[in-house]
């Protein structure tokens, strides 16, 4: 069997716990040799989404053994210093609505930003070039560090300050929810659908309590609302007519 060059590639997956980076990893998993994890902990308004991280890695490497030996160490960067910063939702008790400019308050201004710059100066050290990302602007149009834009600049402004050759991946970028949940389903099957629901977690509460087909949520958060909405019009567009 000969190797392509994807084959041979290594790929760092900014890993968050949440539905998107969980598909990032999945498709990175499935095209590169070595795939290695990377989580920031920054005063997360719950821990929730983090603690799905390790179980999610798990899930993978013993439902699809051929992804086993490609998936490589996690590695968790403490960035407090964003808690500290910010004033939104996701890191404090305020109550979650929408900002005078539009934005949700759970917005960490130029969250994105830091994230690829640090998993780069990571992925340096690790021999790593291609950074892998979960950002969409189809369903998030309010996060300007989400738009293919930014992170095509930031890409050019990495590369620039390392002298180096990164590529920023984003396969999620122009999908909208409904395709996520086909991509999943075409990635690794019913399996994967169901990994996914069960060790993401999405919801603005942190609720894991209550469990539907999408996955655990409080069903009622616009997060909550936005994750079923996806798979309700995935699962109507796969049924057979
Ligand atoms: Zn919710």
């Amino acid at each position: 069997m000969s190797l392509t060059p994807e084959d041979t590639a290594n790929a760092l997956v900014l890993l968050s716990g949440g539905q998107d980076s969980a598909v990032c990893l999945a498709w990175a998993l499935a095209r590169y040799a070595r795939v290695e994890t990377v989580g920031f902990a920054y005063g997360q308004r719950h821990c929730v989404e983090l603690d799905c991280r390790p179980k999610l890695r798990e899930a993978l490497a013993q439902a699809f053994p051929a992804w086993a030996p490609r998936l490589g160490p996690d590695h968790m960067l403490d960035l407090s210093v964003l808690g500290a910063i910010s004033e939104t939702a996701l890191t404090s008790d305020a109550e979650i609505m929408l900002g005078a400019n539009g934005l949700p308050n759970t917005f960490v201004p130029g969250r994105n930003l830091l994230f690829f710059t640090l998993a780069a100066a990571l992925a340096y050290r690790r021999g790593i070039r291609d950074l892998v990302g979960g950002m969409c602007q189809t369903d998030y149009s309010g996060y300007p560090d989400c738009r293919n834009e930014t992170l095509a600049a930031l890409n050019h402004a990495v590369n620039l300050g390392t002298q180096e050759r990164f590529t920023i991946l984003t396969p999620l970028m122009w999908r909208t929810k409904a395709e996520t949940w086909a991509m999943t389903h075409a990635l690794g099957g019913t399996a994967l659908v169901e990994i996914v629901a069960e060790h993401t977690h999405t919801c603005y509460k942190g609720d894991r309590e209550h469990r539907h087909d999408w996955g655990y949520g409080c069903g009622a958060c616009p997060a909550c609302g936005l994750r079923e909405k996806g798979y309700r019009e995935w699962r109507q567009a796969a049924a057979p007519a």
